[in-house]
């Protein structure tokens, strides 16, 4: 099947302006079959995203003056919303259950999936799409697993007769209730859909263009890494990065979905491509201090010498190293500041094998606490390589973490 399953995240759905923006995109696009979406989320930097505002309703139900604000401030988003959408669609029904469910206080989880519940409804209506309940579809075991199998199931009677939807994230069915993913949830949501609708492509709308290299609310200098592979996208995810919720990454990963994360509000720049090896063999990752480290798995060498050309004009390669398993290229990727810089960097390489990824993890966590500049890479099998300005140094504080951890 030709589809494209999209997520939209709370900020693209904040607003009236955003949602069209939405609509725009999801219009353009015939093959986009599936929306997922998020609970509305902020508007400016100081609002409160509706998740949020039922997190606060649900636990001042006791304070009759506190929750009746909060829940109005709610129903007043989605009114304004739907008013400024200008359609017709009563939600009357939905309110009462959710200020019933807020008095009573006991059902946390029921409570926080009406946000993505209710604008996943107010989504359908604008898009004239047919609105699917993730509880119908999204199943958990008794562990509290994702089951798959039972999703496939539950999935099908809807498969057969829709063939445009849009469901709510951040949820899914356990033993007949309702049960939230953790916060962010949603991309897990986009995730299994393309699981379920066995999509080739599962493109993640944000607010941003797409993965930087270092946090670009942060850093001026922050730069958008245009591919990587999944592998490298949880260990960014792993370090902090937040464009993604980490949880998701092994659906896309084992079902060879490719991900393209996009910018709501700047839906002409492709964003980043994450994909599984195979399918990109080589992969830039910023590491600390504008440095770049390059890798090519050598069996793969001849077919991406193309690639590794680009990189080489577009940045000052500093050493190239040979005779691991892979050729690694150190590059300093601010030319401006390498062309004033005389002192050639000379660089120790360090090769770790078989150490299990939870270990690279805080092996990079201690690495990146270290005041040096340093390449770091996990790769395919296992082993981790990274070089350092101070080898033996940093080598044996590295062995002291790592083998009393
Ligand atoms: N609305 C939920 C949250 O704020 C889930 C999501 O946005 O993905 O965490």
């Amino acid at each position: 099947m030709d589809c494209i399953v999209c997520k939209f995240g709370g900020t693209s759905l904040a607003s009236v302006e955003s949602i069209k923006k939405v609509c725009e995109i999801v219009k353009g696009n015939k093959n986009i079959k599936c929306v997922v979406v998020s609970a509305p989320g902020k508007r400016f930097k100081n609002d409160t995203k509706i998740t949020d505002l039922l997190i606060k309703a649900f636990y001042s139900s006791s304070n009759n003056k506190k929750f009746s604000e909060i829940y109005q401030e709610i129903v007043k988003r989605y009114k304004e919303i739907i008013k400024g959408l200008g359609i017709k669609i009563s939600l009357m029904h939905d309110f009462k259950e959710l200020k019933k469910a807020l008095k009573e206080a006991k059902d946390y989880d029921f409570v926080l999936s009406r946000g993505e519940y209710l604008c996943a409804k107010i989504i359908a209506k604008v898009l004239a799409f047919n609105f699917i309940d993730a509880k119908d579809i999204i199943k958990f075991d008794s562990m509290g697993n994702v089951d798959i199998t039972a999703s496939k199931t539950a999935s099908l009677d809807f498969f057969n007769t829709e063939n445009y939807f849009v469901v709510p994230g951040f949820y899914g069915e356990k033993k007949q209730k309702i049960k939230l993913f953790s916060r962010g949830g949603s991309d897990i949501t986009g995730a299994i859909m393309a699981v379920l609708l066995k999509s080739k492509l599962y493109q993640n709308y944000t607010d941003v263009d797409g993965v930087f290299d270092v946090d670009p609310n942060v850093c001026k200098k922050a730069r958008k890494i245009d591919s990587l592979n999944y592998q490298d996208l949880k260990l960014l995810a792993n370090c902090g990065a937040q464009v993604l919720h980490a949880d998701c990454i092994k659906f896309l990963q084992e079902n060879n979905i490719v991900l393209n994360i996009k910018n709501t509000f700047n839906p002409s720049n492709f964003g980043t491509i994450v994909a599984n090896k195979d399918k990109y063999n080589g992969v830039m990752l910023n590491l600390q201090k504008g440095l770049y480290f390059s890798v090519f798995k050598s069996n793969s060498i001849s077919s991406n010498i193309e690639s590794i050309r680009s990189i080489l004009n577009q940045v000052k390669v500093i050493k190239i190293i040979e005779g691991l398993d892979c050729l690694c290229i150190l590059a300093n990727r601010e030319l401006q500041e390498y062309k004033t810089c005389t002192k050639s960097v000379e660089i120790d390489v360090i090769n770790i094998l078989n150490l299990s990824y939870d270990k690279s993890v805080i092996l990079f966590n201690v690495l990146s606490q270290l005041d040096q500049e340093i390449l770091f890479l996990v790769k395919e099998d296992n082993s981790v390589c990274f070089g350092v300005n101070d080898g033996e140094k940093v080598l044996n504080h590295i062995y002291e973490k790592i083998l009393t951890y």
